[in-house]
């Protein structure tokens, strides 16, 4: 058996945490957080970001 290959399931493919660049298996092909507390957290940030134009 090839290790490579079970490393990189099609169903469950390595990501790598857009928040906390952590390695994660991804539920779906378009998740980019390793959990929703990274996503919002992330999504906090953005929004800060928006409110220090004061
Ligand atoms: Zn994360």
């Amino acid at each position: 058996m090839m290790l490579s290959f079970m490393l990189t399931d099609n169903d469950n493919p390595i990501r790598l945490c857009r928040h906390c660049t952590k390695a994660f298996v991804a539920n779906r092909p378009s998740a980019v957080f390793c959990s929703p507390w990274c996503k919002n957290k992330y999504n906090v940030y953005k929004s800060r970001s928006k409110d220090k134009k004061e």
